[in-house]
């Protein structure tokens, strides 16, 4: 599936419901297998939908956020601890978690970046995709 012909937008919120937001056009969808991933969602890996800054709308509540690293911004849900948002500084674009949208199958994720940490349980997740060991491979512009 090409995620640029997604039909926007799509919605997504948290467990408990304090927490809307809305996406208008998703740019790319991956797995991350960080051991930052793995300890902020409690999984082996969690799928992250690529979208523009702009392209984000928090539209109920308010995100809790954690500096997870320099200049990166983890936004959760401060009521129930969903995580929800990637934010880094330098980056044009953010990463929203893909489980947290009211659809998730609407995306499939393409690749997988930070295999290096990869759980072996992990195993079975998307398999035929490509996998790279640290950060995708920038686009070609
Ligand atoms: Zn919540
Ligand atoms: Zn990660």
């Amino acid at each position: 599936m090409h995620t640029s012909d997604t039909p926007a937008p799509l919605e997504g919120g948290c467990l408990c419901g304090a927490l809307r937001y809305r996406l208008r056009r998703v740019q790319s969808a991956y797995w991350c297998h960080c051991s930052m991933c793995q300890r902020i969602s409690g999984s082996s890996a969690l799928p992250w939908a690529t979208v523009a800054r702009g392209d984000f709308d928090v539209t109920h509540g308010a995100l809790t956020t954690y500096a997870s690293s320099a200049g990166v911004q983890r936004g959760f849900c401060g009521s129930c601890g969903s995580p929800i948002l990637f934010d880094m500084a330098s980056e044009a674009a953010v990463d929203v978690t893909i489980g947290t949208l009211d659809l998730p199958d609407r995306l499939t994720p393409t690749h997988h970046i930070w295999t290096t940490t990869a759980l072996a349980m992990s195993d079975g997740l998307g398999p035929g995709l490509p996998r790279h060991a640290a950060e995708a491979p920038a686009d070609p512009a």
